[in-house]
């Protein structure tokens, strides 16, 4: 948020997990915090580099002393004795007044701490006290080859701990269980400073809702399916192999006329990646909610605003009414906009409290691997045809809508993996035929790009309800599988709903009751 203010000044020092990598550099001088995603011991790691914490709200305030009703120049004068590590001041004012005065009085007093990396020959000192009882390697997330780093470490080499440095996200697990008090991680952030010192980035400032004209220029358009569909990129920065993937999928997505969104350590995540012209993604594509468009929404809390565009495109395009009617609009919503959420890094509570707010919405959810973690999938079986039934809103009748979408929270192990179900998850009973086939054509293609060009996903017949339905680049190819398979035509249903009592509802609308 400050970067949409403060657009010359302000750095956006990266996503979350950058958020130790940054402290242990020694730069900061005061970190302020607010309630969420903050390290449990940054307070031990700020007092390590002598710099100060003000916290700024009552649900994160790490035992320190509550200075809001204190005079601001005597708790400035607290924290540059060091008589307090850090304050609660939760008058954003006064806050900000002390954070201010604070830094400018210590910063002098704190050059030796900055970038205060270790050198390479502590480095390699405390590489040389290794046991290798492989302690780190089991206790990192990542399953990073730490041990094999430091042994090279110790000889010399810091090859092996920079290239830990692109995979590793600071959760600093390795070192609570080093038996030799070994900083593995300063270790590793000692061995890419060169790299750290390049890593600057330009990142689309963070820009809030969508607008009803935006929603009103594409709303038809997602819900017919000719813009294949909204992928929202959010979530937490576990990131599997590094930040760039997110870019790498957003910039696919964005180039097939998909619309990207993303918010939090994701929208951060997609500006570290440049094109062979030097550009981020940002730079590359519009920041308009419109086909081809990569918008960052803002933070992760900005998450609202995502699932606000959805909600309005039931309220503005369809007209249905807000109040009191979620069930409806989420039905309309897993039926007929194509968007798909994508939290590739997804890992604290509040992203799978995130995720859920989503699929209840209709919106189906695919983590990275480490979402695993959340022990809890919902998965569709596809060939279980009796579970794909639904109703025609205007006749009442049962009809088959197809496994559209088939998941509403998928964990997915590859990148690859991801970006195949990215465009199946996007289909709906609504599309029209146009709709299904362009998205079909964005299934089949990436599909062919990661699992070999003469292959088609073997559900393809699932999703062809007939002739018109067959994308036309594949169209031999696919025709030639539907033989082979028997497929059958199947019925288009242009209101598709899976509530029963919406079919009395529609019923109502027609003789113009208000409902
Ligand atoms: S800080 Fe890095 S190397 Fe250490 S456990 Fe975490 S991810 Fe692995
Ligand atoms: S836990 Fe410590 S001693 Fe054991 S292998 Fe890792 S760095 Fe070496």
């Amino acid at each position: 948020d400050i970067a949409r203010y403060e657009k010359k000044r302000a750095r956006i020092i990266g996503p979350m997990s950058w958020q130790l990598r940054f402290v242990r550099t020694g730069i900061p001088d005061v970190i302020v915090i607010d309630e969420q995603c903050i390290y449990t011991n940054l307070t031990e790691e700020a007092r390590r580099i002598g710099a100060v914490i003000i916290a700024t709200t009552d649900k994160a305030m790490r035992g320190l002393p509550d200075r809001t009703h204190a005079d601001p120049d005597n708790v400035v004068e607290e924290l540059v004795t060091g008589k307090i590590p850090g304050a609660v001041i939760l008058n954003e004012e006064e806050a900000a007044e002390v954070a201010v005065k604070v830094a400018l009085k210590i910063a002098p007093q704190r050059i030796k701490y900055k970038w205060g990396l270790l050198t390479r020959d502590q480095v390699i000192e405390y590489a040389k006290k290794c046991s290798m009882c492989r302690n780190c390697e089991r206790n990192c997330p990542q399953n990073l080859s730490i041990s094999s780093a430091i042994v090279r470490a110790a000889k010399g080499d810091l090859a092996g701990l920079t290239e830990l440095y692109k995979r590793c996200f600071a959760c600093r697990r390795c070192e609570y269980d080093c038996p030799r008090g070994i900083p593995v991680l300063s270790l590793i952030l000692a061995s890419a400073r060169d790299i750290m010192g390049f890593e600057v980035y330009k990142c689309r400032a963070g820009r809030g809702p969508i607008q009803d004209t935006e929603i009103r220029a594409v709303g038809r358009d997602i819900v017919l399916g000719t813009i294949p569909g909204v992928v929202a990129f959010v979530g937490c920065a576990n990131w599997p192999d590094g930040a760039q993937d997110v870019a790498v999928m957003a910039r696919e997505f964005a180039s097939r006329r998909y619309i990207v969104v993303a918010s939090g350590c994701s929208a951060m995540a997609l500006s570290m990646y440049k094109n062979e012209e030097g550009k981020t993604p940002y730079e590359e594509f519009s920041g308009v909610f419109e086909a081809g468009g990569i918008v960052n929404v803002g933070s992760c809390v900005a998450n609202s605003h995502i699932a606000g565009a959805a909600i309005k495109i039931a309220n503005i395009f369809a007209k249905l009414p807000l109040r009191a009617n979620y069930a409806e609009i989420a039905d309309y919503i897993l039926n007929r906009v194509g968007a798909v959420g994508v939290a590739w890094g997804a890992m604290s509570q509040k992203a799978a409290a995130i995720a859920s707010g989503f699929w209840r919405l209709g919106v189906p959810v695919i983590v990275g691997p480490h979402g695993i973690k959340y022990r809890r999938m919902l998965l569709g079986d596809r060939d279980a045809e009796e579970s794909w039934y639904g109703y025609d809103a205007i006749t009442g009748e049962k009809v088959y809508l197809g496994p559209a979408p088939e998941h509403l929270f998928y964990a997915a192990e590859t990148l690859e993996e991801a970006m195949v179900m990215i465009p199946k998850l996007c289909i709906r009973p609504a599309d029209t035929p146009q709709g299904r086939a362009i998205k079909l054509t964005n299934y089949i293609s990436l599909y062919k790009q990661f699992y070999g060009v003469d292959k088609l996903p073997s559900d393809i017949h699932l999703y062809i309800r007939f002739d018109a339905d067959i994308p036309i680049p594949y169209r031999d190819e696919v025709v030639r599988y539907l033989n082979e398979v028997g497929w059958r035509e199947k019925p288009a249903v242009s209101n598709p709903t899976i509530m029963e009592d919406i079919i009395e509802k529609y019923r109502l609308r027609r003789e113009g009751a208000k409902v």
